[in-house]
């Protein structure tokens, strides 16, 4: 059956000139028939350079959004249009805009993982692995609010030893991982080492031996002479992990980190986006052109620093 499913989306992408683009949270049965596979930076860039008629988004609906910013010529399929992430709802671009206007003299940093909406209102963006390099440069007298992210923002503040305004939002899932939870994991397994995502509190972050964006603990672990990982970020991290490396033992936390939303994906959704026809596809995002071009300019401000 799913030989059959995947067979059908092969022919169709081929038929349609499309990529498929999936985050590594994604169910394993998508990565792995992924044109791009990747987190949050990795996927804005490619998107930006693919220039493929027909992107399908294997991901969350702020992500096929940035792939649309990105390349506004091609058509971004997002296959489950209800994905969504509770963080980036956090922030809307009515209050951002609000903000903005109450406080015009700070500067507005945004996380990728933030709607198109509120991207629009902001001056520059960063992901989970160059937030710092983003922010560092900014000037010391210079006041930042730093959303929607307020557990990723906490963590760049203490890392640059700087002073900023964080947005009340957080990501469930890693917020979810608790200091008594990492203390319980550690125990049971001495000696390993700990790797958590940013989006944890600091707290976590502070009991971790390295927090890093899921591209960066892909890297990290391919390339470390250590062989044995706990990994406090969302399971379908795992499966990659796994076949990278297969001699190394990596432990998911626990209780397992799942996003429902990046979980509502499946091969059958594909294999219908692809089906649909491409004319007023119901699976297309699409958004307001004066909007994209706003939003475009801080991805673009943040794409400079890569
Ligand atoms: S893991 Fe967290 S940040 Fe990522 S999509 Fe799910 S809720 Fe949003």
């Amino acid at each position: 059956m799913c030989e059959a499913i995947i067979n059908k989306i092969k022919q169709l992408k081929k038929e349609h000139n499309a990529v498929i683009l999936a985050h590594n949270y994604v169910a394993s049965e998508l990565q792995d028939i992924a044109d791009v596979l990747g987190d949050s930076l990795q996927l804005s860039i490619e998107a930006s350079k693919l220039g493929a008629p027909v992107i399908v988004f294997c991901g969350v609906s702020f992500m096929a959004e940035t792939a649309k910013i990105l390349s506004p010529n091609s058509k971004v399929l997002l296959p489950v249009k209800t994905a969504g992430c509770p963080m980036a709802d956090m922030a809307t671009g009515e209050a951002v805009a609000e903000f903005r206007r109450t406080h015009p003299d700070y500067v507005l940093v945004a996380y990728v993982n933030s709607t198109a909406a509120v991207k629009a209102e902001v001056d520059i963006c960063c992901t989970s692995a160059n937030a710092e390099k983003i922010v560092a440069p900014i000037p010391r007298d210079k006041k930042i609010m730093f959303l929607p992210d307020r557990n990723l923002g906490r963590n760049v503040a203490k890392a640059l030893n700087r002073e900023m305004e964080f947005w009340p939002g957080y990501c469930p899932i890693h917020n979810a991982i608790t200091v008594a939870d990492v203390e319980a994991i550690k125990q049971e397994n001495p000696g390993m080492e700990f790797l958590v995502h940013p989006e944890c509190t600091p707290e976590v972050v502070a009991l971790a031996d390295k927090a890093m964006s899921t591209g960066g603990m892909l890297k990290y672990i391919r390339e470390s002479d250590k062989q044995a990982f706990i990994v406090g970020t969302e399971c379908g991290i795992m499966h990659r992990l796994r076949i990278e490396n297969p001699t190394k033992t990596l432990i998911p936390f626990k209780p397992t980190p799942t996003c429902t939303d990046m979980k509502k994906l499946g091969l059958a959704d594909v294999l219908a986006c692809l089906e649909a026809p491409m004319e007023n596809n119901p699976y297309e995002v699409v958004l307001d052109e004066e909007l994209m071009d706003r939003a475009r300019k801080p991805i673009e401000r943040m794409l400079q620093f890569k």
